[in-house]
């Protein structure tokens, strides 16, 4: 790879009528998607999909691209964010505010609902450090992930969504036609992806990604994985020429990803029954044979709520799962 070639561009029209904005993020994935849909032919009314993480470096470049697309805060009209993760919602109460109140902002009931419960427990004790303990995870790595986790949560900034959806609901475009939000729980319980049928194009949030597999956490309440994978198949049932992701470029052949990530999750289920035959007792022994190198706190809890995840699908979870004296599960 050439060290010249110039950054990529913040705003680009990525299908008429549909621009891609590549907001900063650091994390390992570097940038999060947003994209303005035209939802007029005079181009006056706007909707934002995703509205990026939640600081002043993200909000400036976001900022600045509405202003280079010629447009003001009171253009946009809706806001729909397709899950609650702070990369695609951080922004979302600043955007409000923006547009004096009058953008509406939409997501699915389930994610509205756990806005709800993450404002509630702000500065409540976390039961992260209670599944932890019960997955095996040492005290001293236990400290610091949940140090951690507890600094984001007092990050939190709330706002009640205007409509909740299910899932099915259309929104009329001047872009793409009338666009459908499609309910593709796995990602996240409550994740909804929005389609069009006349552009044949998929705006996929998290749950299609062209490079990576999209992290799918153990639930207390669900099979994660298995909603996944149901959903992949739901998606799959789409006529799709263009996807557009919540990271990275624009892809086609969602054929081809879908088996793709299904073979990943499959070959991740082998390696833990591998895991477990070579004698890993717990999660946290798991997560260890399965990534040797040590781990950050960030990435150590994504990979045992993923290793809790596959294990859940594979009927193998409750039987790793140490019972706690006295922890309440609140
Ligand atoms: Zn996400």
């Amino acid at each position: 790879m050439s060290h010249h070639h110039p950054p990529p561009p913040l705003v680009s029209e990525v299908h008429p009528g549909v621009h891609r904005i590549r907001l900063p993020f650091h994390l390992e994935l570097n940038h999060v998607n947003s994209y303005l849909i035209r939802l007029d032919d005079a181009g006056r009314e706007w909707m934002l999909v995703d509205a990026g993480f939640g600081n002043e470096e993200s909000w400036t470049a976001l900022n600045t691209a509405v202003t280079s697309l010629g447009l003001t805060w009171n253009d946009v009209r809706e806001v729909f964010i397709t899950h609650t993760h702070p990369d695609h919602w951080g922004l979302a109460p600043r955007v409000k505010a923006e547009t004096g109140g009058a953008a509406r902002v939409a997501m699915q009931s389930i994610e509205a609902a756990n806005l709800r419960k993450l404002a509630e427990a702000v500065n409540r004790p976390s039961v992260l450090d209670k599944r932890l303990r019960s997955w095996g995870t040492p005290e001293d790595q236990l400290q610091l992930i949940t140090r951690q986790f507890l600094g984001m949560r007092q990050r939190f900034e709330a706002l009640a969504p205007d409509r909740e959806f299910e899932g099915g609901e259309v929104i009329g475009t001047s872009a793409l036609g009338p666009v459908r939000a499609v309910f593709t729980p796995g990602h996240s319980p409550g994740h909804l992806c929005l389609y069009s049928p006349e552009a044949r194009l998929l705006i996929s949030g998290d749950h299609l990604l062209p490079k990576i597999t999209p992290h799918v956490a153990w639930m207390e309440e669900r099979d994660a994985l298995a909603d996944y994978r149901a959903s992949l198949d739901l998606v799959g049932d789409l006529a799709i020429d263009t996807i557009l992701p919540g990271h990275g470029d624009p892809f086609g052949a969602p054929a081809e990803r879908i088996v793709e990530i299904k073979r990943h999750h499959d070959a991740r289920c082998r390696r833990i029954e591998e895991a477990l035959e070579s004698g890993a007792t717990t999660p946290h022994e798991i997560v260890a044979v399965l990534w040797p190198k040590a781990l950050s706190p960030f990435n150590y809890r994504f990979a045992i709520y993923e290793v809790m995840a596959h294990l859940k699908f594979m009927g193998r979870a409750e039987g790793l799962t140490q019972p706690l004296e006295g922890a309440a599960w609140d």
